[in-house]
């Protein structure tokens, strides 16, 4: 039995998108903050009284499962960055 355990290797992949929030319209997700930040400031640039926005940070990363430390019939996850 394998089961889940926690870990953290490095090398994450964040993927940053702004979004409106005066009319909800949705950005250009990016791994490039900057990049997706230029979405905000064309958007403002269309709509000069828009001037809100959200970033929204996503953070991809796996999940396996592992023999647990006590007993391999207890399952224990693990996070893995990938
Ligand atoms: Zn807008």
């Amino acid at each position: 039995m394998r089961s889940p355990r926690a870990g953290h290797a490095g090398g994450e992949e964040l993927e940053s998108c702004g979004a409106c929030t005066s009319c909800a319209a949705p950005g250009v997700p990016d791994e490039d903050a900057e990049a997706a930040q230029a979405w905000t400031f064309a958007h403002l640039a269309a709509h000069p009284t828009h001037t809100g926005f959200r970033e929204e940070i996503t953070r991809h990363w796996r999940a396996d499962l592992v023999p647990g430390p006590t007993s391999p019939a207890v399952p224990v996850a693990r996070r893995v960055i990938t």
